[in-house]
């Protein structure tokens, strides 16, 4: 106790004022050498559900280590604070434990005896079934760096490090990091290490080579997609990589893993991208279903798109804090048109079912209030709980196809979107920087043979006019019938689970029948919530029931099960519907057939 009070007495008088200053404001660490990670997962961590992350490097004397973790994961734009997460924090070198307190919220300042080894060790709560963060079960582990391995304040993010892993014999490694040995890892720097999830356990993992190179999949839990489900896995797979590698001309990595966990307690499916893996989390009703291949090929182009071509405000990745883009929804939604490109270029669809995800994405937007892509794209961080939340995603795709037809149009089908995201990779990418908003739009009107998208950027990007699809469409053959429809709705809004409700409509159906915000849905009109196609078939059910019709509501609320009930109300929607036109020129449908094909020919 007394040592512990001397120990601290010289840093206290040697920095009055700044003593509480927060990392962020300019605190430099202490410079380590030999940075090495060390992740522990056995059964008896499994049972805790719980992981130890332990750090050894090498200082140079006493000066004060400052240590921090990550608030948030790259890809998943929200702040996370996984310091939260952390127990059991210590310090030691040559087995004597070492003086530490915090300087903010996610930043440790250990005091070192002097030159040598220092350990600093920590538990990691793993119970978060989140892409982005760690999660444990009996016989499994999903990990992010983010959440386990800390980086020296203010030294820059260059430096290189190992991670070993502490496992039982018989449980599995999977994940994109360099292996070096026996469950020994490397990364050549922070940004990478980090950017590399992790399965350590029992899962089922097999590969295929696909574009001249390895690619993994790892599905948990064991079982979850065998037989026919995992030939179609790696069936979709084979048709959307080569597709996309296309785009860009090459394959960027030397490896790639798909991480996929099915999980009941999960409704929806979502998926988190990385330089060479992704991680799928999944409501088990998710498998087999036609998301899945979509999903794929959304997240496999974020390797391209996000990864390596990445807009300048996000390049390089600062940790502690947010870093909000307007440009979001050319990462986001255009990944989203390349991904529909993808899927109808490698035959998993044909050109009615990429008109038909099309005309479903324009219905998205159409339902929700006008919202400007660039409002959307920076607003991602706060969450907004209009239902714009996640707009970008159909709206940017739907701006990415705007823009591929303007461009087809302005160069007579020579140069197309394809080209823009090519030359833009090239010139950012491959010189080591993001790229900027002006180096987007003249990327894009040098393809479109110099026309200007200066007013299309004014109205449809930076403003919320609703986009010009019967001036557009038609130059590739392409226009949109709209169909008048009597919809059954309820006025719930889910979040990105898809299974608890995050708005209720004031003056709804589901806002009389006493739906609030938090419920967790288990049931609506006989459809299980966690069917992640349990409203369209909750429309086609009551399409024809007569207004008034009760609706039973399921709901879980604090822990208790309720059954509310919900009086049938409909709503007139005019549903877009894209068709190809059968009288279109030649020139527009050289153009229609460019873009299914991934083609541009005069
Ligand atoms: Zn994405």
């Amino acid at each position: 106790m007394n040592e512990r009070r001397i120990v601290l007495l010289a840093p206290l008088l040697a920095a009055v004022t700044p003593l509480r200053v927060p990392a962020q404001a300019g605190a430099t660490s202490a410079p380590l050498t030999d940075i090495r990670y060390e992740v522990t997962f056995t059964r008896a961590n499994a049972e805790r559900r719980q992981v130890t992350s332990a750090m050894t490097f090498t200082v140079g004397g006493t000066d004060a280590v400052l240590l921090s973790l990550p608030k948030w994961t790259p890809g998943a734009y929200e702040i996370s604070n996984f310091a939260r997460d952390v127990s059991n924090f210590s310090a030691e070198q040559s087995g004597t434990s070492l003086v530490w307190d915090k300087i903010d919220g996610e930043t440790w300042r250990i005091r070192p005896r002097g030159v040598g080894e220092v350990t600093v060790r920590f538990d990691y709560l793993a119970d978060s079934l989140d892409n982005a963060n760690t999660w444990a079960r009996p016989d499994f582990l999903l990990f992010n760096g983010t959440n386990l391995f800390l980086y020296p304040e203010g030294r820059g993010f260059a430096f290189a490090a190992s991670v070993t892993v502490n496992t039982e014999a018989a449980w599995k490694i999977a994940t994109g990091m360099t292996s070096t040995g026996t469950r020994r890892y490397a990364a050549s720097n922070y940004h990478d290490l980090v950017d590399m999830p992790f399965f350590v356990g029992q899962f089922d993992l097999d590969s295929a080579q696909i574009s001249g190179t390895w690619v993994r999949f790892a599905s948990y839990p064991a079982g979850s997609v065998t037989g026919g489900a995992r030939v179609a896995v790696w069936e979709a797979l084979k048709r959307v990589i080569p597709a996309e590698v296309k785009v860009f001309g090459e394959v960027p990595w030397t490896a790639y893993s798909i991480l996929q966990i099915a999980d009941q307690s999960y409704g929806g499916g979502s998926g988190l991208e990385h330089q060479n893996s992704h991680v799928d989390v999944l409501g088990p009703g998710m498998l087999g279903t036609p998301i899945l291949p979509s999903l794929y090929a959304h997240e496999i182009f974020h390797a391209w798109n996000v990864k390596r071509l990445r807009p300048s405000d996000l390049w390089p990745y600062k940790y502690d804090q947010e870093q909000p883009t307007p440009l979001l929804w050319i990462s986001e939604g255009i990944t989203d048109y390349y991904a529909d490109l993808a899927e109808v270029r490698g035959g998993i669809v044909d050109a009615n079912g990429f008109y038909l995800m099309t005309s479903d994405k324009m219905s998205q937007v159409n339902a929700l209030p006008p919202t400007a892509l660039e409002d959307a794209s920076l607003s991602t961080w706060i969450h907004p709980r209009d239902g714009t939340e996640y707009i970008y995603y159909p709206k940017g795709s739907l701006a990415g196809f705007l823009l591929d037809i303007m461009i087809r149009d302005g160069s007579d089908n020579h140069t197309s979107l394809d080209d823009v995201m090519r030359t833009l990779y090239n010139a950012a990418y491959k010189n080591g920087r993001g790229f900027t908003s002006d180096e987007w739009w003249s990327t894009v009107s040098k393809a479109a043979n110099g026309k200007s998208f200066g007013d299309f950027f004014v109205r449809y990007v930076d403003g919320r006019e609703p986009f010009p699809y019967d001036q557009v469409l038609p130059l590739a053959g392409l226009r949109l019938a709209r169909d008048t429809a009597r919809v059954p709705q309820l006025g719930s809004l889910q979040d990105s689970s898809g299974l608890h409700v995050s708005e209720v409509i004031p003056g709804s159906s589901a806002a009389a029948a006493g739906v609030q915000p938090g419920d967790q849905l288990l049931s609506v009109g006989g459809f299980n919530a966690d069917d992640p196609n349990w409203t369209e078939k909750f429309r086609s059910r009551y399409a024809r029931s007569p207004e008034g019709t009760d609706i039973p509501i399921v709901v879980r609320r604090n822990g208790a099960q309720q059954t509310l009930t919900a009086r049938l109300r409909f709503v007139t929607r005019v549903e877009p519907r894209l068709i190809a036109d059968a009288r279109a020129s030649a020139k527009a449908r050289r153009i229609r057939e460019g873009i299914l094909r991934g083609t541009t020919q005069p």
